[in-house]
């Protein structure tokens, strides 16, 4: 089965990003950007947030 595609927007910063979906298969995940919750961030903007905030519960970087 074909990986579907989408075209959303950084939660951060606003720029879209590609992202990827496999069918059937969580945590699969191909090009630069991390899945949190249902929003989209590049890494570094993610990083940004989590020093911005210091959430108490996130999820760590492996
Ligand atoms: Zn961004």
């Amino acid at each position: 089965m074909a990986d579907e595609q989408a075209i959303i927007n950084c939660t951060g910063c606003g720029v879209p990003i590609l992202t990827w979906w496999a069918s059937g298969n969580h945590g699969l995940l191909r090009g630069d950007y991390v899945l949190i919750a249902d929003t989209v961030w590049h890494p570094k903007c993610w990083e940004k947030q989590t020093e911005k905030y210091a959430w108490p519960e996130l999820p760590t970087k492996s």
